[in-house]
């Protein structure tokens, strides 16, 4: 199938999407590029104006406060200052062009910490439910002045998956200033192609990784293909575009005009609480498993159960989200545990009618209740 008739059929049913803007798109050495974000409102008001709803994760804030600053350092805390002193900056921007069409934005700054927590998240979808029904544009960053590494979303283009599983929307457009996912590096292999279409993201990602001088290194391209595949799997299309170009946003959702990498969404997405495990938690320990418990959880959609395991790695209480390893010691699986740490290390190779007798209690006869449990790839 073609982009073009791919893209036609999903653009029917997108009626909310999360647009991704990075920072080489909005600014340069000296600045934001406020001829750009106007460009971009514009067309960002037109699509709302034609009835989808809009996201916007924009970065832009470090690069506008070192402008700002006259930074040139790169240490944890210049950064912060950068981003404290960049995101009003950024804002003001987006606001101002915004208000110019007569559009209301409003600001979300978002660390790893608040799309794990289930509170937080719940309470930010409400914020951003609240703010579309209400036509309200809106923008979302990383909050930079507080997320040191154990809490930072990573980049942006991960952070607007999440928020694209978050708000459930049917499509996701990063736009950033490479043409879109190559089969090569452009910068060493002059003869490098687009890919127009990906259909399977999981085996395209391993296919670029294989080739030699791929193009992963290149662009933030391993990231934008990250995201790109966490956003399939909670069944949202991507598409990677150009964003400096004059009319880019709407080249991307016009069905006649082929822009960019279409990255297809999965047949059979993750639901909500899976897609949490897989995407917003970081596993705090792990269990190691016989092949048997790996064949069960992976091919035959069994539970855990603790006569399985053979190892228990880290210390987690019960409810934590932890790695599941298979006999060759690769990470196929995440899962939320039903005991702690210390109590998996006494039940393991046990059968799940012992449990009382060793523990003295039984909350579950599983380890990780298969509800509660997801495998990081897709099978095919
Ligand atoms: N949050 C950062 C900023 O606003 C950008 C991070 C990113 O683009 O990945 O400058």
């Amino acid at each position: 199938m073609s982009q073009l008739d791919y893209k036609a059929s999903l653009l029917r049913t997108a009626r909310r999407i999360v647009v991704k803007v990075g920072s080489a798109v909005l600014s340069d050495t000296s600045g934001l590029r406020v001829e750009v974000i106007d460009r971009l409102a514009a067309q960002i008001d037109r699509v709302m104006r034609e009835g989808r709803e809009v996201v916007l994760v924009s970065s832009g804030a470090i690069a506008a406060g070192r402008a700002r600053l006259g930074y040139r350092g790169r240490s944890m805390g210049e950064r912060q200052a950068a981003a404290a002193a960049g995101q009003i900056e950024l804002m003001r921007q987006w606001a101002k062009a915004f208000d110019g069409r007569g559009r209301t934005v409003a600001q979300l700054l978002l660390t790893h910490d608040d799309v794990a927590d289930r509170k937080r998240r719940t309470n930010a979808v409400h914020t951003l439910r609240a703010l579309l029904s209400a036509g309200v544009l809106p923008i979302i960053n990383e909050n930079d002045t507080v997320a040191v590494e154990e809490i930072r979303m990573g980049d942006n283009d991960v952070l607007s998956s999440m928020v694209a599983g978050m708000v459930q929307a049917q499509m996701l457009v990063i736009l950033s200033d490479v043409a879109g996912v190559m089969t090569r590096d452009p910068r060493k292999h002059p003869d490098a192609r687009l890919i127009p279409l990906i259909s399977d993201v999981e085996s395209a990602t391993r296919g670029l990784v294989a080739e030699k001088a791929g193009p992963l290194g290149s662009g933030g391209m391993a990231t934008k293909l990250k995201a790109a595949g966490q956003a399939a799997r909670a069944g949202i299309a991507t598409i990677i575009a150009p964003g400096r170009g004059g009319d880019n946003l709407l080249a991307v959702l016009d069905p006649a005009r082929e822009i960019g990498t279409l990255i297809a969404p999965s047949r059979a997405p993750l639901k909500g609480h899976k897609q949490w495990i897989a995407f917003a938690l970081r596993p705090v320990g792990a269990l190691a498993l016989d092949p048997g418990a790996a064949e069960a959880l992976r091919h035959k959609g069994r539970s855990l159960l603790p006569s399985g395991i053979r190892e228990v790695r880290g210390e987690f209480a019960s409810g934590d989200c932890v790695s599941l390893l298979d006999a060759a010691g690769v990470e196929f699986g995440r899962g939320l545990v039903n005991y702690p740490s210390s109590d998996v290390s006494r039940v393991l190779g046990h059968r799940s009618a012992e449990i009382s007798q060793v523990l003295g209690y039984k909350v579950a006869d599983e380890i990780v209740h298969r509800d509660n449990f997801v495998l990081l790839e897709e099978l095919t």
